[in-house]
């Protein structure tokens, strides 16, 4: 073979089922993961300081530096340069096993400045080889269609998690365990190594081996080159109880039993007929023919691509006429569940709740140890206390970790769920699954079990003492004595999670990010001024009105909060385990892409918007996001970041947002609610059928929904919302209405629909739609106007705001003295814009073909107050 078809399930950026993938490239591949590995043994040593490997333990240890590595590194650092992702934190605690988890001092501890700073070395260092990595998931698992839509790298590591899970169920009391264990795992994550030489494909050991010997023995010696050796040998001879438990588990991971059996219904049936008619000339059945790799040279590279697109196509949609779900029915009668292996999924409950606390510093810091926890501590418990292999931690979800064990571990969850309460003040709760071909029912089995413990969970809240003080940051801990004192933030007594939000925060927040873009930029700026003034200046203050402390207008400052529909459906949809561990880095992976094109662009253009962007972000991750940022350019970000994400998820997934906007006095407690509001209630309220529709495989042009508001003076709440929403959306002035069970928001869509936002934004930009939308063009507009304006109070872009809020104001006024309607207010544009053309013809222009007899100018009026900044 000199090419193979690696198909996408979830299509790639520019709906691309299929690739084709070289002889050349896989051999290039080999030669990155060599490097990859190298890196790491190398790292490895120079930490120990050692110059062999020589123990057992030793080898062990590598393994999971390998595995955790390659794995974590794949969930990028949200702010490239400046915030490393907790990832390249988890290497210090399962270097330091004795480590409390979830204490306090140890999370504070890895959040000191030279903890942060050589992460972010190494974060820079490895990012080549990262880049390496994110090629090599390229080449898959398998080169017949359907099985090879799983990565090749990504399967070794299941595979070997697998593999371990059944070796320490059946074997859990013979002496020579751990021996076994890592011959075992040597196996797993290498036997297959040599498939990257197509050519070898089916002989592939011999290069595997060789492979092993080409990273290892150099560095080996003792204990550890035996083992070695004896996973060789074992490799070589090809029989006994672990080449058994490796061969069962390369099944199980590949799901090629279950696939097997349901492939050729995932085939259309033109496509199915050409696939009997191929296997009927070569006297087989389809599903022996299917298992016998000859047959596979007889039916030829473009045949396979054929199916592979097909079954890809079909399998991608996420409702009841793909076959997989439908498969999960028809096949029911055969499910069997594995007892040797439980997938278990812990869950951090209430976010929302922990985040609330009245100190953007602690918000900061509560977000990151919701993050830390998934990323860091929960793996490092898996693999520092239940002393299993790394390769167990199978993938992360927003707030949440899903892992596979020996059944019997089980006991011990508890003790991880109760020491996150008692030291952090975090609810986890887990559920768990025995292992099934069929991933939904997994799934099913882990949702039911995590609703249960909630109920029972909600019916416990309520026993907390009310007998002593209680924090004053969240308002609802008590607050310890300690050595007869009480824990204190400045003036302010909290409780123990608030003290550690906060210290985590302070080193993570504001100094640590002024003085790092301070030193990444050589800007001269007074750090306590600066920390002082931090929302005005995110809001978009100069910095030299804050240095003189003397703030003429505060601009308008935005709190945007982001989230992907359906992304738990995008993930019970997945064939097997290793396609739900590359789906959920899809996921990470595309959120925060879209958010790193917005942070290179503006850092090589503009330092002030670098610098605020930079201090905005608050929270990125998974599927979801929380930032600050000046209002006047949330608009092209967040339209961005849907499109962006959207493109990256090949065109299966979007996102919702909902963005607030207010001074930078407002309280930020409030403002984030809102923005949670706007995001949950009305933008995914009003996406949720498209969603669906795109998820069902819709080539409708859809990316994302968003609601907005401004608060002009006083206090935005959830209740305020309501009431203003209520009133414009009877007057029929806005798109954002709720109304007998309907809800609407606008859709980042083609300007052909009658909700797509770029109706707006066509009044004030000149046409724009979702096809030619370019963030960097409009934030080049939108920065230079405002710099303008600030320099010599007037732009070009300003006073065509200034135009069009005169005018739409003026339809708004107008009434007769009888009729308030919507029909007044559209006869009385038209004549103006006979009369004194104006914008009154864009007005008419754009909004007034609306369904519903809606006239949204109150959402205009927003718009241009969030486009112009605040800065009248
Ligand atoms: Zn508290």
């Amino acid at each position: 073979m000199d090419r193979i078809v690696r198909g996408y399930i979830l299509p790639k950026a520019g709906n691309i089922h299929v690739e084709e993938i070289s002889y050349i490239e896989g051999e290039e591949m080999l030669r990155k993961y060599e490097e990859v590995l190298s890196n790491i043994i190398s790292s490895f040593l120079n930490t120990r300081k050692i110059d062999k490997i020589r123990s057992g333990e030793e080898l062990y240890d590598l393994l999971n530096e390998i595995v955790v590595t390659i794995r974590w590194t794949l969930y990028l650092d949200p702010i490239p340069k400046v915030i490393p992702s907790p990832a390249f934190l988890i290497i210090y605690l399962i270097r330091n096993k004795n480590l409390k988890l979830f204490s306090k001092d140890t999370i504070s501890g890895l959040h000191e400045t030279p903890v942060i700073e050589d992460a972010l070395k190494r974060s820079v260092e490895y990012e080549r080889l990262r880049e390496y990595v994110m090629d090599i998931l390229r080449y898959p698992a398998d080169t017949r269609y359907g099985a090879n839509t799983s990565s090749l790298l990504i399967h070794m590591i299941t595979t070997s998690a697998i593999a371990s899970c059944l070796l320490l169920s059946r074997f859990k009391d013979v002496k020579d365990i751990q021996n076994m264990l890592i011959i075992l795992r040597l196996i797993s994550l290498f036997h297959d190594v040599g498939k990257f030489n197509m050519r070898e494909w089916h002989r592939h050991e011999d290069k595997s081996m060789e492979f092993m010997d080409k990273v290892f023995s150099e560095y080996v010696d003792g204990d550890a080159k035996k083992l070695i050796d004896d996973a060789k040998k074992i490799m070589r001879e090809n029989t006994g109880t672990i080449m058994d438990i490796f061969r069962e588990a390369d099944r199980i991971s590949s799901n090629i039993d279950r696939l097997v059996r349901y492939i050729p219904d995932m085939l259309s049936e033109k496509v199915k007929a050409e696939l009997i008619e191929c296997a009927g000339k070569y006297g087989r059945s389809v599903e022996d023919a299917y298992r016998d790799w000859k047959f596979w040279d007889f039916v030829g590279y473009e045949m396979i691509k054929k199916l592979t697109e097909d079954f890809c196509r079909n399998a991608s949609r996420i409702d009841s006429r793909n076959p997989i779900i439908r498969a999960e029915v028809e096949l029911k009668e055969d499910w069997k569940e594995l007892k040797e292996i439980l997938v278990t999924r812990f869950d951090v409950r209430g976010i929302q709740n922990y985040i609330r606390v009245n100190d953007l510093r602690s918000i900061c810091g509560a977000s990151r140890i919701v993050d830390f926890t998934c990323l860091v501590s929960i793996p490092c418990f898996i693999i520092n206390n239940l002393k299993l292999p790394a390769e167990c931690i199978l993938y992360f979800g927003g707030g949440s970790i899903t892992v596979v064990t020996p059944p019997d571990k089980v006991s011990e969850f508890s003790k991880l769920c109760s020491e996150a309460k008692r030291e952090l003040g975090l609810n986890i709760i887990y559920g768990s699954s025995y292992f099934h071909s069929s991933f939904s029912i997994v799934n099913y089995n882990i949702d039911c079990e995590l609703m249960r413990r909630k109920i029972l969970e909600d019916e416990e809240l309520n026993v907390e003492p009310n007998i002593s003080y209680i924090c004053d940051f969240c308002g609802s801990s008590r607050v310890e004595v300690l050595d007869g004192n009480r824990e204190k933030v400045g003036d302010s007594l909290v409780c123990r999670a608030c003290r550690v939000k906060y210290d985590v925060g302070d080193s993570i927040y504001l100094n640590w990010r002024i003085r790092r873009v301070k030193s990444l930029l050589s800007l001269n700026v007074d750090l306590d001024k600066l920390k002082k003034y931090v929302m005005e200046y995110i809001a978009g203050v100069k910095y030299e009105s804050i240095e003189r402390e003397y703030i003429e207008r505060y601009p308008n400052i935005a709190l945007i909060r982001f989230d992907a529909n359906l992304a738990s459906l995008i993930m019970m949809s997945c064939t097997s385990i290793s396609d739900a561990v590359e789906r959920s880095i899809r996921i990470d992976y595309s959120v925060k892409k879209a958010l790193h094109d917005v942070i290179d662009y503006v850092r090589n253009k503009y330092a002030e918007e670098y610098f605020r962007l930079i201090l905005g972000i608050i929270y990125v991750g998974g599927d979801d996001g929380f930032m600050l940022c000046p209002s006047y350019i949330a608009l092209p970000l967040t339209i961005h970041l849907a499109r962006e994400f959207n493109i990256q998820m090949g065109g299966k997934a979007t996102l919702s947002i909902g963005i607030a906007v207010a001074k930078p006095k407002h309280p930020i407690l409030e403002l984030y609610r809102s923005a949670g509001y706007l995001l949950d209630k009305y933008a995914k309220g009003s996406a949720r059928g498209e969603s669906v529709k795109i998820a069902g495989g819709s080539d409708h042009k859809f990316y994302g929904s968003l609601a907005f508001y401004v608060a002009d003076g006083g206090v935005m709440t959830e209740h305020v919302l309501d009431h203003v929403i209520d009133l414009v959306g009877s007057k029929r002035l806005s798109l954002m209405y709720d109304e007998m069970g309907k809800i609407g928001s606008y859709m980042i869509s083609s300007i052909q629909e009658d909700n797509s936002i770029f109706r707006l934004l066509s009044i004030v930009f000149g046409d724009i739609d979702i096809e030619t939308f370019n963030y960097r063009g409009l934030m080049d507009m939108i920065i230079n106007s405002i710099n303008e304006k600030q320099r010599s109070g007037e732009s070009d872009l300003h006073n065509r705001l200034t135009d069009i809020r005169n005018d739409a104001l003026d339809i708004v006024k107008k009434t007769l003295f009888t009729d308030d309607s919507v029909k007044v207010k559209i006869i009385y544009a038209k004549r103006q814009s006979k009369r004194l053309g104006h914008r009154y013809i864009d007005i008419l222009k754009y909004l007034f073909s609306l369904k519903e007899m809606r006239f949204p100018l109150h959402d205009l009026l927003q718009i241009v107050k969030i486009v112009g900044g605040g800065i009248e």
